[in-house]
């Protein structure tokens, strides 16, 4: 099939089948109203779960199980299918067979995050991943049986991509840290509040053994011929060492994906970790009424945030107020976004200098030289074509966002690379309309 398909009008419609958008389908189905729900993966799970829902904990299974069975008749799962476009009244999707127009009465954005990608000397070499990477390559059934693998960057998902890995067969050498000790201490004693993520945390150390976190350690380079073999990495007393290695497992943190929900007009808002998120309301309703953005979407918070929020905007959704004890649950959630930023967010002062070599732009081997001086995003992508590669700006953004507070704001559709076929029913897409 090579031109869209019949319309179809949905009275809710939800992009993202991770955590956010799985809880407000339990949530709307159990309630007897029929929704769809679209993701690009094969199988529902988002990235936490990572197409198995097996992986998630006996406790969120048990929620989710609580709130309606998660194969509902009334829920209508689209796997493999993308959402390119967006405006007021319908998507257009790229699914297998080609492209489908959906029509919504209201819509749920629970797109996620993806990993943020800071650039430093030796990044693009064979062997250095995204510590997300490694993980879903790792779950996925890859064998690092007798790796050594360095896990650097910061963050909860450097021991969560090491205990992955580590599964997986890996020796895992190191994990480095960047944040000092100071603020690992604050994030530790302030999980008291959370007893699940402190409970988590405990159990993923203890899998690692005698696997030491170094605190307040710089990432300065990764080097090797054809692979990486070694890294080199900056203690706290400016000390380096280097550290040989198979793998390198990077994690600077996420970044909202907020594609959708600029295209469609929402608000935005900067959060305290510095990039945009979805601005919505305590209902995780945006400044579009029927338009709802629940989980990282709206900022990063982690998974129990996103249950909370996906429940929160499908009982407004309903016409219900929430319990005392969702909203409770949700005042907590944020309080764990606004800690994650406190204790996690990079700042650019702790980051090693680049030399004007390192690569910014991967897909379109900008160096660090030719945009250092741009006043702002839209002058780095004219005059180096930064951004303009097949990832379209998603990953360096976010990097100069980091490194020189530059902000990108041309939204454009198609939000993700897609098939010419595709391309092609773009201007038509957004045009003309069929309902049902
Ligand atoms: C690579 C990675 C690894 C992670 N590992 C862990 C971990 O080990 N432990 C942990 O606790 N947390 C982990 N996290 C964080 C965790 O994923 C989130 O906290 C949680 O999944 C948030 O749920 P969500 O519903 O907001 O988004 P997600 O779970 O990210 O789900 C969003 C879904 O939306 C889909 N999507 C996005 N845009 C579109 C579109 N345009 N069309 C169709 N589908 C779309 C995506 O395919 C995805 O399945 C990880 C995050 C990432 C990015």
């Amino acid at each position: 099939m090579n031109s869209a398909s019949a319309e179809q009008i949905a009275p809710v419609v939800i992009v993202g089948a991770g955590p956010g958008g799985l809880a407000a389908a339990c949530t709307l189905a159990a309630a007897g109203t029929p929704v769809s729900v679209i993701d690009e993966s094969a199988q529902s799970g988002g990235r936490v779960w990572a197409g198995s829902m097996q992986a998630a904990s006996a406790q969120v299974r048990h929620y989710l199980s609580k709130r309606g069975a998660l194969d509902h008749p009334l829920i209508r799962y689209l796997p493999a299918s993308r959402v390119l476009a967006a405006d007021a009244q319908r998507l257009l999707v790229e699914i297998p067979a080609g492209t489908q127009h959906i029509s919504y009465k209201n819509l749920i954005l629970a797109t996620g995050a993806r990993e943020l990608q800071m650039p430093f000397e030796g990044w693009t070499l064979p062997g250095v991943l995204g510590a997300g990477g490694l993980q879903l390559m790792a779950k996925a059934g890859m064998d690092l049986t007798g790796k050594r693998v360095v896990v650097a960057g910061t963050g909860p998902l450097l021991l969560a991509a090491a205990v992955t890995a580590r599964h997986a067969g890996a020796h895992i050498v190191r994990i480095s840290e960047l944040a000092p000790r100071a603020r690992i201490a604050q994030f530790a004693g302030a999980l008291m509040r959370y007893p699940d993520r402190l409970w988590q945390a405990l159990k993923l150390q203890a899998a690692l053994g005698w696997t030491h976190l170094r605190a307040g350690e710089q990432l300065i380079a990764a080097r090797g011929n054809a692979w990486v073999d070694h890294v080199l990495l900056q203690d706290r007393h400016g000390v380096q060492h280097r550290v040989t290695c198979d793998f390198l497992a990077v994690s600077f943190g996420l970044v909202p994906n907020i594609e959708l929900a600029a295209l469609l007009g929402c608000q935005l808002r900067t959060g305290a970790d510095q990039f945009l998120a979805v601005a919505v309301n305590e209902h995780a309703q945006t400044s579009i009424p029927n338009i709802y953005a629940v989980g990282e979407s709206s900022g990063i918070g982690g998974k129990m945030k996103a249950l909370a929020q996906g429940e929160a905007a499908a009982l407004h959704l309903l016409g219900h107020a929430p319990s005392n004890a969702l909203q409770k649950r949700l005042r907590a959630e944020l309080g764990y976004e606004a800690l994650l930023a406190q204790c996690f967010a990079i700042r650019p002062k702790e980051l090693p200098a680049l030399s004007p070599q390192t690569l910014i732009c991967r897909c379109e081997d900008v160096p660090w030289q030719t945009v250092c001086e741009s006043p702002n995003w839209r002058e780095a992508k004219l005059q180096s074509r930064c951004g303009m590669g097949h990832c379209q700006g998603r990953y360096c953004s976010a990097a100069l966002r980091v490194l020189k507070g530059t902000l990108s704001t041309d939204w454009r559709e198609p939000i993700f690379p897609c098939r010419l076929e595709s391309l092609a029913q773009l201007p038509t897409a957004m045009e003309s309309t069929t309902p049902m």
